[in-house]
């Protein structure tokens, strides 16, 4: 069987097109959030805990905790309603944490070598963490430009306005720019507003959703796609 079948929207993948970058994210795209052990995130859980003060409930508290391997931080925050004390404590806690790595990643970033065109990593979180699993997974190279949505910066561009003015800066039609990650809400919805072609790369647990124009299951399915669709890579 081809395994392309199983997770691809064929139908769309008709239209010739030529794809000149690839914009990737990072968590739960090339790295699992799992492979970072739960006592990682401690210090901003025990932080958070500290602070609650019967602001949510025992119940109510665990599930926010969940959250710290697929959100980031201000996300968790807003959706849980943390008290401005809780937040604030669990804010300074989670700044400082760094990743001392190695981290292995989804086992398929030796992939990243086979896209023969400028590669774009864009993540949404605190800038010295993000960057330190950068590094501890080894990819730092694979890519042109590393960029942290950064949550502790005075103003949060977002996706959206990250993707456009990459393709302002570098001349690009939002048409040849790919955009690759999991997050409905996040890339996946910048990048259709922007008209980039998107694509949805179903990790485990990740549940696909029909706004992006093709799903893939892993990188090398992504890298068969380029290969055998219409869709063509050109640097
Ligand atoms: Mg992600």
């Amino acid at each position: 069987m081809d395994r392309m079948t199983g997770t691809t929207t064929d139908s769309l993948a008709e239209e010739p097109r030529v794809i000149r970058a690839i914009i990737l994210d990072l968590d739960k795209c090339l790295a699992p959030p799992e492979e970072i052990g739960r006592a990682f995130f401690d210090p901003p859980i025990d932080a958070i805990r500290r602070t609650n003060k019967g602001t949510l409930s025992d119940e109510a508290l665990e599930s926010a905790i969940k959250d710290f391997w697929h959100l980031s931080y201000d996300d968790i925050a807003t959706r849980h309603g943390f008290s401005p004390a809780m937040f604030r404590a669990g804010w300074k806690a989670y700044r400082s944490l760094r990743m001392p790595g190695p981290l292995r990643g989804y086992g398929d970033l030796d992939v990243l070598a086979e896209f023969r065109v400028p590669l774009f990593l864009v993540t949404t979180g605190f800038r010295d963490f993000q960057e330190s699993k950068v590094d501890a997974l080894g990819i730092r190279e694979r890519f042109v430009e590393v960029i942290v949505d950064d949550i502790d910066g005075h103003v949060r561009l977002g996706k959206f306005r990250i993707f456009g003015e990459l393709l302002d800066r570098n001349r690009w039609q939002p048409e040849s720019m790919l955009v690759v990650g999991d997050n409905p809400e996040s890339e996946i919805a910048a990048g259709n507003r922007l008209g980039m072609p998107t694509v949805q790369i179903l990790r485990p647990g990740v549940s696909r959703d029909a706004s992006a124009r093709w799903h893939v299951g892993d990188l090398a399915e992504l890298s068969e796609m380029l290969r055998t669709s219409t869709v063509s890579l050109k640097s």
